[in-house]
């Protein structure tokens, strides 16, 4: 498939230039194997000037990429040096990669300003340094940087220097939106010119300073430009590059040209979802078409209208990019989102359900009382369960202990724990790091005698958030907790005056939860 809009990864690059984003060389190169995998035409590997990135190549160069080409990325050479002395152009070619990207100044203020160098140098170092890197039989991309303010302030010139790496043999020159501020209207307008000045390709590289990263990107292709640079997640210096996981489904389904093979888009949200797992960065959930809100229906209007026409809400199908819908249930829901979300969580309803009412009075009532279960589908799930099926949870807690002393600098936490299964009483004490520790290995060793199955479970997080509740009985704690059992994940809820019993609460749950599951 030969592609309309070629994706041209630079998170490795100008992704690793993030504020809290510290890639080793391993990261680099299990994403640029998944970025290779998912179907992305070039990956900028960084720039061999620095150790990393040195050994980031030397290491790919042993790998074997199904699609994607590699770039290594540096600069024009130096002004007053001739290019065959110049070392950092020599760093480029020993990266050994087919591709090799240079950036150049377009902007006079720059040129003038920070390189302290003529126009007519600036010129020739542009053309001196495509030509150089094209005879060593690399594909040259040239990346014009500060692209359109450089245009903004002398049109003429900007355009000199794109002709200059036209020249020199550049097989794309890619207009760079580098402090990120320009509108689309004006990425619009001077792209047009670029294709009509060069007979070479187009690219753009915009950044995301005011908002416009996928915007500006998404205007430069329909001016005619064919390639986009940008990051997975928007990584990048200041607010990030151009979103990838945006442009590239909007280029796909929206302008409709052919751009990552089809069967890749539906793993989109899967390779977000690992490049913020290497870059050890929570999933952003209100991210567009790949965050977990990205299909997410609250409002009960809503969700009723979806229930009988996904298109009433719904931009796109989800599947599409790997997203999935989920319908929210909270104090704004309706008996639409209850029947949706119990069908989800695997029980028969419809709206006819008579249980249905006492659910949703029910639901409506512990959020008052600071309940949340958007996320605690496991306290959710119970719920609906006690409700709709009339059962007896497997277990009941009859009573416990916990105590703290401490020990010269060392504080010792103790739980002792009282439960009831089937007419028969188990009664444990467990130490524990903290006293809600100590009260998990206390209930889980008493519950265990009965249910072998509760050994692997674990948990995974503990959140507590002080409310203050409009009912006015003055600050309430809420638990959110995360348990696993190594192959599954389920969140629970508690919530009381006092944080012990909140947390208890919630920990009933996640085990009753995980009972009632298999
Ligand atoms: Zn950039």
């Amino acid at each position: 498939m030969i592609p309309e809009v070629e994706i041209y990864d630079t998170t490795l690059r100008d992704g690793s230039q993030s504020e809290g984003i510290n890639f080793s060389v391993m990261d680099k190169l299990r994403i640029a194997e998944r970025l290779d995998a998912f179907g992305i035409h070039y990956i900028e590997g960084g720039w061999p000037a620095n150790p990393k990135d040195i050994e980031f190549f030397a290491q790919a160069q042993r790998k074997r990429f199904k699609r994607a080409r590699l770039a290594a990325f540096g600069s024009t050479r130096r002004k007053g040096v001739a290019v065959e002395s110049d070392e950092q152009v020599r760093l480029l070619l020993e990266a050994e990669t087919p591709v090799v990207t240079i950036y150049g100044k377009t902007w006079l203020l720059h040129v003038k300003e920070v390189l302290r160098a003529t126009p007519e140098e600036n010129l020739g170092m542009i053309a001196d340094t495509v030509r150089f890197l094209k005879d060593h039989g690399r594909f040259v991309i040239y990346d014009a940087e500060h692209c359109f303010d450089g245009y903004k302030e002398d049109a003429e010139y900007a355009i000199a220097t794109w002709q200059a790496a036209e020249k020199g043999g550049a097989d794309l020159v890619v207009l760079c939106d580098t402090n990120g501020g320009c509108l689309p209207a004006e990425i619009s307008r001077i792209t047009a010119v670029a294709c009509g000045k060069l007979s070479v390709k187009v690219g753009i590289h915009p950044h995301n300073d005011i908002g416009l990263g996928v915007a500006n990107g998404l205007a430069a292709l329909e001016a005619g430009a064919v390639q986009v640079q940008g990051t997975i997640n928007g990584y990048g210096e200041r607010t990030g590059n151009c979103n990838l996981t945006s442009i590239i489904p909007a280029v796909a389904l929206k302008m409709k040209k052919r751009c990552v093979p089809e069967s890749s888009l539906a793993k989109l949200k899967e390779l977000s979802q690992f490049v913020d797992e290497i870059a050890n960065i929570r999933h952003d959930p209100r991210q567009p078409w790949v965050g977990e809100a990205a299909f997410a229906h609250k409002a009960g209007t809503h969700v009723n209208a979806i229930q009988k026409l996904v298109r009433s809400y719904e931009h796109i199908e989800p599947a599409r990019i790997g997203n999935v819908r989920r319908v929210l249930v909270s104090d704004l829901a309706g008996r639409s989102n209850i029947v949706m979300k119990a069908r989800e969580l695997g029980f028969k309803a419809s709206n006819e359900t008579p249980e249905l009412k006492e659910i949703l009075a029910r639901i409506k009532k512990l959020e008052h009382e600071g309940f949340e279960f958007e996320a605690a589908e496991g306290s959710l799930a119970l719920l609906m369960r006690k409700i709709l099926k009339h059962e007896k949870p497997p277990f009941s807690i009859e009573g416990y202990h916990v105590s703290i002393r401490r020990d010269r600098s060392i504080s010792v936490c103790q739980a002792s724990v009282k439960v009831l299964v089937d007419g028969e009483f188990e009664h444990t004490i467990a130490e524990g790091d903290g006293p809600v520790n100590a009260l998990d290995q206390a209930l889980r060793a008493a519950l265990v005698k009965f249910f072998p199955q509760l050994k692997r479970v674990r948990l995974a997080d503990y959140k507590v958030r002080i409310l203050n509740t409009s009912a006015g009985t003055g600050a309430r704690t809420r638990v959110l907790i995360e348990s696993t059992d190594g192959k599954d994940e389920w969140s629970t809820v508690g919530v009381h005056d006092n944080i012990i019993e909140a947390s208890l609460m919630a920990l009933s749950d996640s085990l009753e939860y995980r009972l009632l599951q298999k």
